[in-house]
């Protein structure tokens, strides 16, 4: 729906974008996400992030995870493949498989040197479907050679705080949102400003506000969630910019459809999981 200018609402009509599926697909007609997540103490963002993948259809996915995390992630989510570092409690390599067609890099995985170097080594052998979250945004603000690495089409996934630390603290209410358009514009990214009314923001400069989700969603992992479900369904096809825009009104649905079954004080991020599921949604 058109606002006027640059900005528009996300609306149902977003949910036309939901892939459909046809008897004789399997699996590897639904890609193959990577995702790049987790530290010691912080394993349950991977699961978080590669689960929201799989809810949102991804047909295989594998989790590259410290080795402290493979007894955790082989029993919570069996679905997941991994690839396990070298490195007990740190991501320090950053090998993608053949069949990758999406990277996800960031939920929990901390700003260690070793994770930065690995970062760079996969920014530098891979340039397709890419989503950036949580710590990979944070040592994007450290380190802005490797900024200037993101193919294009990159999906960027700041709170504010993170979109802070990337592009200054000098902005707030609709001046956030033009540094936004400016740099999406600039570097041709995909920016998901989140909170209470997410901002996707186009390489063209439009600005598509969110109008589903609740305050109940603001708790740990939310976000973890959400960079799953936009990769899962880049990895489905959607276009990046269509994909976030789905992704961000499923996940506020969710949030609305689990604040409903166990209240806004008691969401917690796995139940944006357990009620993401289209079956629980009216779409
Ligand atoms: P993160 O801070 O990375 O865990 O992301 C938080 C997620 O919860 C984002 O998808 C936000 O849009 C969502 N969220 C946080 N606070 C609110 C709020 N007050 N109303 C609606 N959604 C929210
Ligand atoms: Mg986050």
């Amino acid at each position: 729906e058109q606002l006027g200018g640059h900005y528009h609402y996300i609306t149902k009509a977003v949910e036309k974008l939901f892939p459909q599926r046809y008897k004789f697909q399997h699996k590897g007609n639904f890609g193959h996400v990577q995702v790049f997540a987790g530290s010691l103490g912080k394993i349950g963002a991977a699961y978080l992030c590669a689960k929201g993948a799989m809810r949102a259809g991804a047909g295989l996915l594998t989790l590259h995870v410290p080795q402290c995390a493979m007894a955790i992630l082989q029993t919570s989510l069996p679905e997941a493949m991994l690839t396990l570092d070298d490195d007990y409690a740190h991501i320090s390599s950053s090998g993608i498989l053949d069949k990758t067609n999406v990277v996800c890099f960031g939920p929990g995985v901390g700003t260690h040197i070793a994770t930065v170097e690995a970062l760079r080594g996969l920014l530098e052998s891979y340039s397709g479907p890419l989503v950036i979250d949580a710590d990979g945004l944070n040592i994007l603000s450290e380190h802005s050679e490797l900024a200037d690495m993101l193919p294009v089409n990159t999906i960027i996934t700041p709170h504010v705080g993170e979109f802070h630390r990337l592009f200054g603290e000098h902005s707030h209410g609709l001046g956030r949102i033009e540094t936004a358009r400016q740099q999406a514009m600039r570097r041709e990214w995909i920016i998901v400003l989140k909170g209470a009314h997410t901002a996707i923001v186009a390489p063209n400069g439009n600005v598509y506000f969110n109008s589903t989700g609740n305050p109940g969603m603001a708790t740990a992992g939310s976000g973890d969630v959400l960079a799953g479900v936009i990769s899962g369904l880049l990895a489905q096809g959607l276009s990046p910019l269509e994909a976030a825009q789905l992704a961000v009104y499923w996940h506020g649905k969710a949030g609305d459809e689990a604040a409903k079954n166990v209240g806004k004080l008691s969401l917690m991020a796995s139940d944006l999981l357990e009620f993401l599921p289209t079956s629980n949604l009216n779409v």
